[in-house]
């Protein structure tokens, strides 16, 4: 099917493309990538009048580290750039393994990180990851920048915080407390899907006790959720035999699967309980960065 007609706009600075969001209120939607909004205004399901194509802001595209470790994802980062980004792979082991497992190799040359965040699938893999990572949303607008947690971005299924005329311009991740820890897994009935369950876990050890946890999980609920319980029962703790269980049947509890074609919500459940403990077992083994992988 084709969208509906609409207006086409491709400013190339920041303060234009907000200007145009401005003037055109409800009716305008922001184009990043394009692997969310044009699938859904091909089947009219989103009928925007005016589009604003973000592609020809400049500086949009980066992803770098603050002396403090503070890391900046700029609003046209691609989930490519990512998959092969050496800072990643030496310092962010939860998104290092989220970043291969997203959508196929066409989306992901595509498709960006924040575009992701504001797209609020309660399926989207990035939400959980920056979620467990106690991420943010910096957001800008005609009346300036203002810096929302990842943890209040989202407001529902494919709804968030931001007001019509601003432009998500980059995600941050905090800098960790000692050393981080963590991995992604996903369970896909074929690779490229989305997410029958997954599962964000990133921990900050300092000296063998946990600094810092956060666990979060995609698809099974009607939004991201995240599993405070399940990080809580790991902080000021060392990732033991019983640490490791307890967190991973708080966060199976914290799930609202559903049952439907891709599983019963018992078997989803169990595989969330299933994938903290991989995920942490591994951390406990010392081989935190090599969680990267797609579960059959
Ligand atoms: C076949 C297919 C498979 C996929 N599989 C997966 C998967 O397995 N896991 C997964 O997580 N995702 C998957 N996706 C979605 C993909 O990751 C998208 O790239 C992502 O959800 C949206 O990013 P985008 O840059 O393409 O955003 P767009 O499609 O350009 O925009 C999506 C929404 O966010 C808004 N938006 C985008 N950027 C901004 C911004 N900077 N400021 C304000 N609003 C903004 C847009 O207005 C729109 O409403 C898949 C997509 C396809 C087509």
């Amino acid at each position: 099917m084709y969208p509906s007609r609409f207006r086409y706009e491709a400013p190339h600075s920041l303060n234009e493309a907000i200007s145009l969001l401005h003037d055109g209120g409800d009716d305008a939607k922001v184009l990043a990538g394009g692997q969310s909004l044009v699938p859904l205004m091909k089947l009219r399901f989103a009928s925007p009048e005016l589009v604003v194509d973000i592609n020809n802001v400049p500086g949009l595209g980066y992803h770098r580290s603050d002396p403090d470790g503070t890391l900046r994802i700029g609003a046209l980062c691609r989930h490519a750039d990512l998959e092969r980004s050496d800072l990643l792979r030496g310092t962010q082991p939860t998104m290092a393994a989220a970043a291969p497992v997203i959508a196929d190799p066409i989306v992901r040359n595509r498709g960006t990180l924040v575009g992701s965040l504001c797209h609020a699938d309660p399926q989207g893999d990035w939400a959980s990851v920056v979620l467990s990572l106690g991420g943010s949303v910096v957001a800008q607008g005609p009346g300036g920048r203002r810096t929302i947690p990842m943890a209040e971005f989202v407001t529902g299924p494919f709804e968030n915080v931001l007001d019509p005329d601003e432009i998500a311009i980059e995600a941050l991740i905090p800098p960790a407390q000692g050393v981080r820890g963590g991995g992604y897994l996903k369970l896909e009935r074929r690779v490229g899907d989305f997410a029958t369950v997954g599962v964000a876990v990133s921990v900050e050890l300092s000296d063998g006790t946990v600094t810092r946890a956060g666990i979060a999980l995609t698809g099974v609920g009607g939004s991201t959720i995240a599993a405070p319980e399940a990080a809580a029962a790991l902080t000021g703790r060392s990732l033991t035999a019983e640490t490791i269980s307890r967190a991973a049947d708080l966060a199976a509890g914290a799930a609202r699967p559903r049952t439907d074609h891709r599983g019963s919500a018992e078997y989803k459940r169990h595989m969330v309980q299933t994938f903290v403990e991989r995920i942490l077992s591994r951390i406990d083994h010392g081989s935190a960065d090599d969680t990267a992988e797609r579960a059959a």
